[in-house]
């Protein structure tokens, strides 16, 4: 559930995303009457498995609902909140089609697992937060290029980085671009190719340079702006 919505006198509207059918809305009638059958479960973060009956419109109808997961421990920190609030935005942002993209889902479901977890300290971190966008941005297919200039193909000197360009550009082709250090190049090449628990670690202006560098990608090739990852 990335977002659930208070509708009418009881009802909820829900935004979803599925592993086999992507995006979607669905409205659960009464769910906000005290003894209402659903619980408290159609709540964002809640991964369920849910009986849907089709509708006339555009919402698909609750019937059922069965909890997987419920986080509970991700509930009971501010910081982890936060950062599960924002992922399910920026899944809401970026993949907003109802065709299946499995890996997305299983992203989304392992950030919310990290930051469920009590033996996982760092996995509300802003690292962990854009590593998380950045895989999101690969799932999604607007990963930024790393390897080469992304305007010549130059793989040397690589200093600087283009959204509209799409990656990492060299010197030569640094017009319209911002300065990318070492450090923060580093940090998108190794938290694209490791797991999110793994996330690489950076100073704070490096981590301000690659949450620019995935927002200014998103902003010129999906169209989508993001939220500040922190
Ligand atoms: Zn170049």
């Amino acid at each position: 559930m990335l977002r659930s919505i208070r509708y009418g006198e009881a009802d909820r509207i829900l935004h979803l995303y599925s592993k086999t059918q992507g995006r979607f809305g669905a409205i659960a009638k009464g769910a906000r009457k005290p003894k209402s059958r659903f619980g408290g479960r159609l709540e964002p973060f809640f991964r369920l498995d849910l009986v849907l009956h089709e509708g006339r419109g555009d919402l698909m109808t609750v019937t059922g609902v069965t909890t997987l997961d419920g986080y509970p421990r991700l509930r009971s920190s501010g910081p982890a909140l936060s950062a599960g609030a924002r992922a399910c935005d920026a899944m809401l942002r970026l993949l907003d089609s109802a065709e299946a993209n499995q890996p997305a889902y299983n992203l989304l479901c392992r950030y919310l697992g990290l930051l469920d977890d009590p033996g996982q300290p760092r996995a509300a971190s802003l690292e962990v937060a854009l590593s998380f966008r950045l895989k999101l941005a690969l799932v999604a297919g607007f990963a930024p290029e790393l390897a080469s200039c992304a305007a010549c193909g130059e793989a040397e000197h690589l200093t600087g980085f283009s959204g509209a360009a799409g990656g990492v550009v060299c010197g030569s082709c640094e017009a319209g671009s911002f300065g990318l250090s070492e450090e923060a190049h580093r940090f998108m090449v190794e938290a694209m190719g490791k797991p999110l628990a793994e996330a690489p670690e950076a100073e704070p202006l490096a981590l301000r340079q690659v949450e620019r560098a995935v927002g200014e990608t998103l902003e010129h090739h999906a169209h989508v702006q993001l939220r500040a990852a922190a």
